[in-house]
């Protein structure tokens, strides 16, 4: 079992109808990191400021999480982010985006590294997430790529360059239609995996998650909540879950891959009902497997054809 995951790792400040987070750690590696932990062991790429705290390394380190890509840079500060959810808490404003220590970012793959199965790009530069497919020799037997908006807007082209080379492509319902130019989702699934990836997973936040691939489409449902009290993480949180599912089981299929979104989506309820990543340390393997239970229950039924 082994997975390599890049991405950033942050200070985040969050704002929710209902309340103000200080600063608290945050950062899609982060998330992809306490989440994906649970199923494997891994190997991050990172860059974090000397004002990150060795005790989140040191508390991921004893996860089984290997910091040798990690790049510290004493003098320099951390990636910040700072966002505010609207009424629904699905949809968001992000408030500041400073990119610090991951604007001038060149990921050096160590060489315990070379040879990983898997391969999780976070949300992170396109540029730099290429930089780490073409530094490693043999490739992957699954890359699976995360990205926002933020990417579109500013390096369209560069983004475009990354996907062609990925096997999975995750972004949510409105990324997807900036990507394709296209409001039919399911068109612009087509036109997205005509860009490069065979499988593609639309997230709809609440609303769950599809898998496209082919013809083929498979949706997996949110776990309805009573308080969803922090969204930010969950999309970074599913990620984990689906490739920490597909790198313990080593299977590729679409049938595995299907259980992923749904091991994805009940990791991704976990993480919305705290601050930050403070729910993920919680959990535990009995947790989880209560939750995957629910989700059987939320989906499963019997149908006499009318
Ligand atoms: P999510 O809620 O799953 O979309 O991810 C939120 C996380 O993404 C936060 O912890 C942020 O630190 C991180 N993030 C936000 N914007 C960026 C960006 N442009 N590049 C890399 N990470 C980002």
């Amino acid at each position: 079992m082994s997975l390599i995951v890049v991405g950033s790792m942050a200070f985040d400040a969050i704002e929710t109808p209902f309340g103000k987070s200080d600063k608290i750690i945050g950062g899609a590696a982060t998330y992809i990191a306490w989440c994906a932990s649970n199923f494997t062991k891994i190997k991050q790429i990172s860059v974090v400021g000397g004002d990150f705290p060795q005790s989140e390394l040191d508390a991921l380190t004893a996860r089984g999480v290997n910091f040798d890509g990690l790049q510290i840079k004493k003098d320099e500060k951390s990636f910040f982010w700072s966002g505010k959810y609207h009424m629904d808490m699905n949809s968001r404003d992000t408030l500041v985006t400073e990119l610090n220590v991951l604007a001038n970012f060149e990921p050096v793959v160590p060489e315990s590294y070379q040879g990983s199965e898997f391969l999780m790009l976070g949300n992170l530069d396109p540029k730099v997430q290429r930089s780490v497919i073409e530094q490693l020799r043999e490739r992957p037997k699954l890359i699976v790529l995360d990205t926002m908006n933020f990417w579109m807007d500013i390096m369209m082209e560069e983004l475009q360059k990354t996907i062609s080379m990925v096997d999975v492509l995750m972004i949510n319902d409105s990324e997807a239609r900036q990507l394709s130019g296209d409001y039919s989702i399911v068109r612009a699934a087509k036109k997205i995996m005509e860009m490069g990836p065979k499988y593609l997973v639309i997230k709809k936040g609440e609303h769950g998650a599809l898998l496209f691939h082919g013809d083929h489409v498979f949706f997996a449902p949110a776990l309805p909540l009573e308080e969803v009290f922090d969204p930010t993480g969950a999309g970074d949180t599913f990620a984990g879950g689906f490739i920490g599912h597909l790198a313990k089981t080593k299977d590729i299929s679409f049938e595995n891959m299907k259980t992923a979104i749904i091991v994805g989506s009940a990791m991704a309820s976990f993480c919305v009902e705290k601050f930050g990543t403070q729910r993920l340390q919680e959990i535990t393997q009995e947790d989880i497997n209560e939750r995957l239970q629910q989700f059987v229950q939320l989906s499963s039924f019997d149908i006499d054809l009318v």
